[in-house]
């Protein structure tokens, strides 16, 4: 196993809880990240302890430039540099264009897309140092085509896909690769309010669970996949095929 952890951002609940636990049992030591949910970042932490691996739980909005450092640097004292950085925190605020103020617009792209950039940027070098490293960015289905009443969580995920082919485009020498998952429809507190209506639009015609959007993530976050970099894996029932 390498010297180094990884770091799951909004791994409280849903996707990020569902990652953390993922890459626990990869042998992975991981920084648990939340925003509010202290006692929810706990009680995932406490599984992965549980199930023997490490974790520890660090506060921090990934919307705040100076998050990065302090999650790094906590982790580094932790469990020594982040090999594996999951940029999992999202927010959506949705409403039709002409309804999406400044501060909605603001809210979702600098937690979505400003704060995994400025993840990235401060968690590249030791990687590259490392001669090993694995982002991976949670972007959506929907930055990939179009869905009324979500523009600004739209900018944000495509933002984030471009984020993606291009930083992988800079560091692949370095062996470190860059790729994003897009989920379609998965079942967690950010869906809840998403009726049956919305399941006729996947092939499959059920929502996905968090854990099988972790199985990519923790695929794209091993060895074997040190040919794959800047790719978007969609995870979506078959929504865009
Ligand atoms: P969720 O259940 O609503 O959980 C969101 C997580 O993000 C929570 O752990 C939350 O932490 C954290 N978070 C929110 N704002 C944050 C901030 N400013 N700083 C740090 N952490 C923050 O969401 P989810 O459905 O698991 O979604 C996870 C990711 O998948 C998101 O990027 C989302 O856009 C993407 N996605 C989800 C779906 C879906 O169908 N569910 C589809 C496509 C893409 P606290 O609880 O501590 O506040």
């Amino acid at each position: 196993m390498r010297e180094g952890c990884a770091l799951v951002t909004g791994g409280s609940r849903g996707i990020g809880a569902a990652t953390a636990r993922a890459l626990a049992g990869e042998g992975w030591p991981v920084g648990v990240n939340y925003h509010s949910g202290e006692d929810a970042a706990n009680e995932v932490v406490g599984e992965i302890e549980a199930a023997g691996g490490k974790a520890v739980a660090l506060q921090g909005d990934v919307a705040d430039p100076a998050t990065p450092d302090a999650l790094l640097s906590a982790l580094k004292e932790h469990f020594g540099p982040v090999l594996v950085l999951v940029n999992n925190a999202g927010v959506a605020a949705d409403a039709l264009t002409p309804q999406i103020d400044d501060e909605a617009w603001a809210k979702v792209i600098d937690t979505n897309l400003s704060g995994a950039f400025r993840l990235i940027r401060r968690a590249i070098s030791p990687m590259m140092r490392a001669r090993f490293g694995r982002v991976i960015n949670i972007a959506s289905v929907v930055g990939l085509r179009g869905n009324p009443g979500q523009a600004n969580y739209a900018a944000s995920k495509a933002g984030l896909i471009a984020v993606t082919r291009t930083v992988a485009a800079e560091v692949a020498r370095r062996k470190v690769t860059v790729n994003a998952v897009a989920p379609g429809f998965v079942s967690t507190d950010l869906t809840a309010d998403l009726g049956d209506e919305a399941i006729k639009a996947v092939p499959l015609r059920r929502a996905g669970t968090p854990e099988e959007v972790a199985a990519c993530v923790r695929f794209l976050a091993s060895e074997e996949a040190a040919y794959v970099t800047g790719t978007t894996l969609t995870v979506d029932g078959g929504m865009t095929a």
